[in-house]
């Protein structure tokens, strides 16, 4: 099994993994060096490699990404905003939603959204990803009233909102057609959207996580729309629940053949499932949550059925730890995501942990894999390259995974999605 510590497969040429590989392996994997776009039954071999054959699939994801992108590793300052964690909608997989008379559930007033907003771009952000639970009283036209607060006050600050369960309900309630309510958000100011809300592209898999989640044919109407009218948006996958390697190549596929149409996605970000504050791990609905051995193929199967057509390949390190984000990133993975300011406070205040890397901790960790750290914005433009080290850089003060599964140590539970 691969350590991501070990440096050992880091250092193998590709050329001479292949070589090692079994020919049902590097068959497919010759194909996709020279741009051929793989199926089903080739992403189903490369989903379930070991040993050698692992090593194969990971150094040619790494070779395919230098071909497409280059050596420089992206970040973005940004600040999440999840302004409140009740919501109706019971996915079990997620450790984040609260009821109303939860003694713990918020919502935090547009007031304070906007402050915050103000806040992180003092401090260099130029982006804030809006999210939350859904109250079963939410106003349908809240999620555009919050988007024209923020735009009053930051008319350049990038608005990356709204996950597409969220602008399926804010249809519902409003009962307008999606694609004018959609036109009413990007008019308020919205500049892209979470492709967040896809879990597994499968109706059977989602039925398992969340019934009441929206199905596949809305989460592709919601994205379809949202990139016919000329507002980008990610792409996402959780793994590591109940789902099967086949599941993962059929989600890749469905993906590659949206973006052949739309061109509207900027990124692909995998998500290991974290499992231990979930009622679909604690009622052993749900393995234990990702493996390395699975992040590592699932990041480069992405990068390799992705094929470049969706060129960026981000990792959560929210979800992986710094140890493990940087092995993905020489698996196919080019992007670090964002530094999400958010829980920066509650850091300062003497939480144990939060939910932050500054800019020059991610460009410290960038540079132990002998990569260039460069800021981007959130549509990829580069912002600035860090061609050498400055005065900033410093390593984070724990490489190896924020995520415990002491209660006690574990972190505020993020988004379930
Ligand atoms: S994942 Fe989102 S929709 Fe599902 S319960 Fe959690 S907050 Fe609600």
């Amino acid at each position: 099994m691969l350590k991501p510590a070990s440096l050992e497969w880091r250092q193998i040429p590709w050329e001479r993994a292949l070589a090692a590989a079994s020919p049902d392996v590097a068959g497919p994997l010759e194909k996709a060096l020279a741009g051929t776009d793989l199926g089903m039954e080739e992403g189903l071999v490369l989903a379930t490699v070991e040993g050698n054959d692992l090593v194969a699939l990971v150094k040619v994801a790494d070779e395919i990404r230098r071909r497409v992108v280059g050596d420089r590793i992206t970040y973005v300052v940004n600040r999440n905003l999840n302004f409140t964690n009740v919501c109706i909608v019971g996915c079990a997989f997620c450790g984040f939603s609260r009821g109303p008379d939860s003694p713990d559930a918020y919502f935090h007033s547009t007031d304070t959204l906007v402050a915050k907003s103000v806040e992180a771009v003092e401090l260099g952000a130029t982006e804030v990803c809006i999210q939350g639970g859904l109250p079963k009283d939410l106003d349908g036209y809240y999620y555009v009233e919050l988007l024209r607060a923020i735009k009053a006050r930051l008319p350049d600050l990038h608005v990356h909102a709204y996950s597409p369960m969220e602008i399926t309900y804010g249809v519902e309630k409003t009962r307008l057609p999606l694609r004018e309510y959609m036109q009413m958000l990007k008019d308020a100011g919205l500049n892209s959207i979470p492709g967040t809300a896809a879990e597994i592209l499968d109706d059977q898999v989602r039925r398992s996580l969340s019934p009441n989640k929206l199905k596949v044919r809305q989460w592709i109407e919601v994205v379809r729309t949202a990139h016919g009218l000329g507002i980008p948006s990610t792409s996402t996958m959780m793994y590591g629940h109940t789902e099967l390697p086949e599941h993962w190549v059929r989600h890749l596929l469905l993906l590659r053949e949206i973006q052949k149409e739309t061109h509207g996605f900027t990124e692909f970000v995998p998500l290991g499932f974290i499992h231990s504050q979930t009622k679909l791990f604690q009622k052993g609905g749900a393995r234990a949550g990702h493996s390395v051995h699975e992040d590592l193929i699932v990041h480069a199967l992405s990068r390799i059925l992705l094929n470049g057509y969706i060129p960026n390949i981000q990792v959560s390190w929210v979800k992986l730890g710094f140890e493990d984000s940087l092995a993905c990133l020489e698996a196919g993975a080019n992007d670090f995501g964002g530094t999400l300011m958010e829980e920066s406070i509650s850091k300062a205040a003497g939480a144990n942990f939060g939910e932050y890397v500054s800019p020059g901790e991610f460009r410290a960790l960038i540079r132990t894999i002998g990569r260039i750290p460069c800021e981007r914005a959130t549509s990829y433009q580069i912002r600035k390259v860090f061609e050498h080290a400055d005065a900033e850089e410093r390593l984070p003060p724990e490489r190896i995974p924020i995520f415990d599964s002491t209660p006690s140590q574990a972190p505020a539970p993020s988004m379930g999605y």
